[in-house]
């Protein structure tokens, strides 16, 4: 049984070759022989799924191409179990198709040998590795996958729950803290081939979802740890067919860096670099230098073509490199640069040695300005242009596995987006002894020195994963957390029940992870790890054959107590939106979320209205994304009331500012309460009254159009805002919300829901109008913000467009 790989009719005989699981058979319907299953073959097409019986015989000429080539099968008879479209591909190991059309009918896909070879050796390798362990002690035990977030450096993505609504699980990004509890619970030994999810910006070779071979044991040292792993490995990648032999080598990270500019260096061929820095002190000032200069011997490249050598230089500026400096060496010792007229031939010649070059050979220097501090930028492109030019110059061999652990990592990295120090790995992993002061030092140089006790695993110049030795003292732990920036808070409501568990009784433990995916697909010689994944998603995060992910319908939304984004919103909304979402952001960083001293009736009636405004816009800018445009705008009212309301009080900060307060404050307030208490109409009367007594007597201008026309800005003139907001709101919202229809003027037809009508006005209302509150209140509390300035010019340019 099996599907029609392909049929060959040649008249009185018809070949198919029959396709399963494990390969091709020929099958031979005979016209003389067997005519009822021969007129039946004849009705086959390619992917049919067939039914055959008849004699196995050894065919007269062996077909080395497929396994079973030395027979074929004599048909007696033929079944057709089910037919098939034309597949929009052919099901054969080489196709022409994109990605895109492979994954969207992945099923077809995988029936081509190479998709379900990758699978078999998948399922191998995790048999294996899985009896490496079994047989180490480990129990592989399963940790939850509706948890809380935990912490690997990525975004999680989130579950809502519908039995507490507004509360959410997070996916876990690993099973980290999981492993570590069980350490504390006493399982000694553990392991688990687990999904992980980590919500990261797209990469090209990253999966929002993917596999890890996770591990944990008590009392360990690095070296049992290693040794673990480097068991797991040899039976993984026998079950490639592959011998490796431990122990792997090992290096510091510090070498790999400078030896191969990479912390994950390729070992399988050699290009090291060299620090070359010294012999360029005569041109530093010349050349514009600054950073080290690092250099590697190109084998045999001496003749490239001008062409290429300027490919090469457009690669390392790309990468950020200051320059690129390549030195040709002739097959008669004579060295060839357009640097000879900076270092002369001598000093080009101490740079061919220091690099190691021989005759034929390219040397290639890169200088590079430091760009994160800590790193050495010129190593790290030069460590690419290594790997560009191995590949280029064919230098990897392809049957070599070169593993290697990379130790000595630091505990800390500097990130370039948050502006601070950030865990290198993960908030968990130990902290070598005489470091542990360091914790506590402001200094971010000092902090960054610091010595971890994480190590990687590296396969032919790919992570395969990384892991540590963990901090198993609660007071250590509680130390990183702050020295991250965590407040109590923060501390308490994450990792409170970890920190807690850590204080009864936790032994030194320490582990790994391994992914999974990466270790298949490398096995496997494949480039993609979606290559060695049933199915994968697409680099945008989806997948094209279930069309995930997709909108939810209504009902289930509301019984999650959520409300989505309208996902059919053109791109330029969602821009108009993100920069609503940055200038509330800008203001909560800047003003709402310090702690500013309120010293003047200025700050007072703008520390009103910021507050105010900043949660309409919020809601607003919710509102119009999540498709309701004409509620978004309806709320935009108050907004442009607070904008002409701002402006108003800073043309006489002193006076205007006390005259709003005035008419806002605490009388103002009792009255509104005493209102809600007594219905009797003559005590709302006598309320409105005091009100306007209270307001006349504040000599707040109490009709907003006049205060509107004082800032003297037309545009904001209320009537005019008002009426065009209201009026054309009303008359969209009402035009949308259903028609009078051509069959019969009987008939209405009634449309409810969400669309994207009035989203980009509302959008453009919020900011437009959010700005210059935010800049009077910027004003009031003597906040320079240049990026309120910066958003604005980007607003004005989206809008213009
Ligand atoms: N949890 C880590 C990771 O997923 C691995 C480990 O430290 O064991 O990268």
């Amino acid at each position: 049984m099996g599907w029609v790989h392909r049929r060959r009719d040649l008249g009185n005989l018809i070949f198919i070759d029959l396709r399963d699981r494990a390969g091709l058979a020929q099958i031979v319907f005979n016209k003389e022989l067997q005519p009822v299953a021969h007129a039946r073959a004849e009705e086959l097409r390619a992917e049919y799924v067939v039914a055959v019986t008849g004699r196995v015989v050894r065919r007269q000429k062996a077909n080395p191409e497929i396994s079973s080539g030395e027979i074929e099968i004599i048909a007696r008879e033929l079944r057709i179990l089910n037919t098939a479209k034309t597949p929009p591909f052919v099901v054969e190991d080489e196709v022409t198709a994109s990605e895109e059309t492979r994954l969207r009918y992945r099923y077809l896909d995988l029936r081509r040998a190479g998709p379900a070879r990758n699978i078999a050796l998948r399922h191998r390798v995790a048999l294996e590795m899985r009896k490496a362990l079994d047989a180490l002690g480990f129990y592989e035990i399963e940790t939850p996958m509706l948890t809380r977030s935990s912490p690997e450096g990525a975004r999680d993505y989130l579950v809502p729950s519908r039995v507490h609504p507004g509360q959410f699980y997070a996916l876990p990004q690993s099973p980290q803290i999981f492993k570590q509890i069980l350490m504390i619970s006493g399982l000694d030994r553990y392991f688990q081939i687990v999904r992980c999810f980590r919500d990261e910006d797209l990469r090209a070779d990253r999966q929002p979802e993917f596999t890890q071979l996770d591990l944990e044991m008590s009392f360990p040292t690095q070296d049992a740890i290693f040794g673990v792993i480097e068991q797991v490995m040899v039976r993984a990648c026998a079950a490639a067919g592959i011998e490796i032999k431990p122990p792997f080598r090992r290096m510091e990270y510090r070498e790999a860096i400078a030896r191969y500019g990479s912390d994950k260096p390729d070992l399988r061929f050699g290009m090291e670099l060299h620090d070359v820095t010294e012999h360029f002190a005569p041109a530093r000032e010349t050349l514009h230098l600054e950073g080290r200069v690092h250099a590697l011997a190109a084998p045999g490249a001496a003749a490239f073509s001008r062409k290429q050598l300027d490919e090469l230089t457009e690669r390392a500026k790309a990468l950020g490199a200051r320059g690129l400096y390549a030195i040709k060496c002739g097959a008669d010792g004579s060295v060839a640069s357009a640097l000879e007229k900076n270092l002369g031939a001598e000093g080009l010649k101490k740079i061919a040695a220091a690099a190691g070059a021989k005759p034929g050979d390219l040397v290639v220097a890169v200088a590079a300005k430091e760009q994160i501090p800590g790193t050495d930028a010129a190593a790290l492109i030069a460590g690419q242009l290594r790997l560009h030019l191995a590949e280029h110059l064919k230098l990897v061999p392809k049957d070599r596995w070169e593993f290697l652990w990379i130790t000595g990592f630091t505990l800390f990295e500097w990130s370039t987006t948050e502006k601070c120090v950030v865990s290198a790995q993960h908030p968990f992993t130990g902290i070598v002894e005489e470091d542990l002061p360091k914790l506590e030092n402001s200094s971010d140089e000092v902090r960054l020195s610091m010595r971890s006790k994480g190590y990687d695993l590296v396969l032919n110049g790919s992570e395969l994963g990384s892991g540590s030795i963990r901090i198993h003292q609660q007071d250590v732990q509680e130390r990183v957390f702050r020295a991250l920036g965590l407040t109590e808070e923060q501390l308490r409501s994450r990792f409170g029940f970890f920190l807690d568990a850590l204080t009864y009784g936790t032994p030194p433990h320490g582990g790994i992870a391994l992914g999974l995916d990466r270790v298949v697909a490398l096995l496997a010689g494949e480039k993609s790890i979606r290559e060695v994944i049933a199915f994968p998603k697409t680099a945008k995060a989806q997948d094209l054959m279930a069309e995930a992910p997709s909108q939810v319908e209504q009902p289930q939304e509301d019984e999650l107590e959520l409300m989505g984004a309208f996902p059919d919103l053109p791109s330029s909304f969602w821009e108009l939106g993100r920069l609503c979402d940055k200038l509330i952001s800008l203001l909560d960083k800047e003003l709402l979320l310090k702690a500013l001293p309120v010293d003047s009736d200025f700050q007072r009636a703008m520390a009103l209205i910021i507050a105010k405004a900043r949660d309409d816009a919020r809601a607003a800018t919710r509102l119009a994304k999540a498709g309701y445009g004409p509620e978004a705008g309806g709320l935009c009212r108050s907004l442009v009331e607070a904008a002409i309301n701002s402006e108003f009080i800073a043309q006489n900060s002193d006076l205007r500012a006390r005259q709003f307060l005035q008419s806002t404050r605490d009388h103002n307030v009792a009255l509104a309460k005493r209102l809600t208490l007594h219905e009797h109409p003559d005590e709302v009367m006598r309320a409105v009254s005091e009100v306007n007594m209270i307001t006349e007597r504040s000599g707040w201008p109490k009709n907003l159009s006049d205060r509107a026309y004082a800032i003297q800005r037309p545009s904001y003139a209320y009537d005019i805002v008002f009426f065009l907001l209201s009026l054309q709101i009303h008359a969209t919202a009402s035009a949308a919300a259903g028609q009078l229809s051509a069959s019969g003027p009987s008939k209405f037809e009634m449309r409810i829901g969400r669309g994207p009508e009035w989203v980009d006005t509302s959008l453009a209302t919020v900011f437009m109008f959010l700005a210059p509150v935010m800049t009077v209140a910027f004003k009031a509390f003597d906040i320079k913000s240049e990026k309120l300035e910066a958003l604005s010019a980007e607003f004005k340019q989206l809008y213009r467009a």
